[in-house]
């Protein structure tokens, strides 16, 4: 049996490791850019479910729940499985009280992962992509893979599609979530350009729900300029503890909505110029967001170029973004409403709605933060079964040889955010193990 995996984040690695654990004679992993672990080594490394299927259920509304459930059931197992084959874990803490998993070291992992594939007799290509899914009689039989060799036809019994969605592609950005014109800056590998969701839906896969969503962070907006080693850092993490308003000084969502400001971050790419202002007092600075105070993020953004206005009034502070475009009377009668409405403990009431933690802007001096929204994944992509299987549009029937994991499948978080790690870790290890026993003896 011939398996083949195009790409090398860890549903990939991960995907390969068990095909070839369970015996599948050969194992061929394509990988796009010029090193293996894709998104995973610019990531914190928390792998993590929600602690149980209610806080799952009430965290992401939308998703598929026999998926979630899948990676509920499936992680703790999937954890242990992956540090006997790698490195133990950095904690078996998330910080996090709603959820349970891991921090996982993103290079060591990645390093010992692509090793133990190596020396298992798989084959590890680089600067190898996969361009289209070729069709036998009776579902994939292949793939076209480009390199800098050309284009070469590698047969597959099974294909697993582990190529990290099309949160790198502009255009389908455009096209399925900002569903306009502008850019998202990319918070990810730059290789997840959409290949194996196009290739899919080319040989009549279902796309899943929630192609609209993306999971990403709000970001010092440009002229702010970073490597990807810094995603991390540069995060914007402090919504909850600003007031968000728009180049028209509106408010434009709750800025509290969620624990991971998915909503807000989501919200901002709908805004004009995908941009918005996050507006604090000194008392919101003094504020820690995962061992981070909110001055530091915002010095971070200074750093790196970020818009950063500070003012010893909020009349000040208006005077600075009107010239930035803001309007000024808008923005105060803004923050006036606001403040006015948490004095009298309706945030409830206002629209948007402000969940808690809500404070008034109140205590000079004010800052003001641009920021911009960016994509980390997407979070529609294929829709599969609970075995990983990629379903056909019509009829919803599995295509014969053509599995998923990871970003690749769609549909798992939507209306909220879920653990991308996760679904890269459980998902990869499934598609696997469906893959091997659909195709032993072929
Ligand atoms: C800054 C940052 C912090 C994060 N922190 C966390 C965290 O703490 N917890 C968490 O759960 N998640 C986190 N994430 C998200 C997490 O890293 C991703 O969800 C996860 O790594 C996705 O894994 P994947 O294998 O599905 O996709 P990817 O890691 O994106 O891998 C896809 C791979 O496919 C390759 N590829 C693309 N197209 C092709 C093609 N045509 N042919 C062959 N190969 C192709 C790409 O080059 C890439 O290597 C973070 C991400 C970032 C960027």
């Amino acid at each position: 049996m011939r398996v083949v995996v195009a790409g090398g984040g860890l549903a990939g690695l991960t995907a390969s490791l068990r095909a070839t654990e369970l015996g599948a004679d050969e194992v061929i992993l394509l990988e796009k850019g010029d090193r293996p672990g894709g998104s995973f080594l610019y990531s914190s490394g928390y792998i993590w479910s929600y602690r149980d299927m209610q806080t799952f259920r009430r965290e992401a509304p939308g998703g598929d729940s026999s998926l979630q459930r899948l990676v509920f059931e499936q992680l703790e197992s999937s954890i242990r499985w992956l540090e006997e084959r790698s490195v133990p874990a950095l904690t078996h803490e998330t910080g996090n009280p709603l959820t349970f998993g891991a921090r996982l070291d993103p290079a060591r992992t990645v390093e010992t992962l692509a090793g133990r594939i190596t020396s298992s007799g798989a084959r590890i290509y680089l600067r190898a992509a996969l361009e289209s899914l070729v069709e036998g009689s009776g579902g994939v039989a292949g793939v076209r893979v480009s390199s800098d060799g050309g284009s070469d036809f590698e047969p597959a019994d099974a294909t697993i599609l582990a190529s990290g969605g099309f949160g790198s592609s502009p255009e389908l950005v455009r096209r399925y979530v900002i569903r306009g014109p502008g850019e998202m800056r990319v918070r990810a590998n730059p290789w997840n350009t959409g290949d194996g969701f196009i290739a899919a839906l080319a040989v009549g896969a279902r796309p899943s729900a929630g192609l609209d969503e993306f999971y990403g962070r709000n970001l010092p907006a440009p002229p702010a300029d970073f490597p990807p080693e810094e995603f991390v850092e540069v995060s914007q993490l402090y919504g909850r503890y600003a007031v968000a308003v728009n180049a028209n000084g509106e408010r434009y969502a709750d800025e509290g909505a969620d624990w991971s400001e998915t909503a807000l971050t989501r919200a901002t790419a709908h805004q004009p110029g995908l941009r918005a202002w996050y507006i604090l007092d000194s008392q919101a600075l003094q504020r820690k967001v995962r061992e981070r105070s909110v001055e530091d993020m915002v010095a971070t953004a200074r750093r790196v170029g970020g818009t950063v206005l500070r003012a010893g009034s909020l009349e000040g502070l208006a005077h600075k973004l009107a010239g930035r475009g803001v309007p000024p009377e808008k923005l105060l009668h803004t923050l006036e409403g606001y403040n006015a409405a948490l004095a009298g403990g309706e945030g409830g009431k206002l629209s948007p709605p402000r969940s808690g933690p809500a404070a008034a802007v109140r205590v000079p001096p004010f800052v003001a933060v641009e920021v911009a929204p960016s994509i980390t994944h997407t979070i529609g992509g294929l829709s599969v079964d609970a075995g990983c299987r990629v379903l056909r549009q019509a009829g919803g029937q599995p295509i014969p040889g053509l599995y998923a994991a990871g970003v690749e499948v769609g549909g798992v978080s939507v209306g909220g955010y879920t653990s991308g790690l996760a679904a890269a870790l459980v998902f990869g290890r499934v598609a696997a193990e469906s893959a091997v026993a659909d195709n032993r003896g072929a």
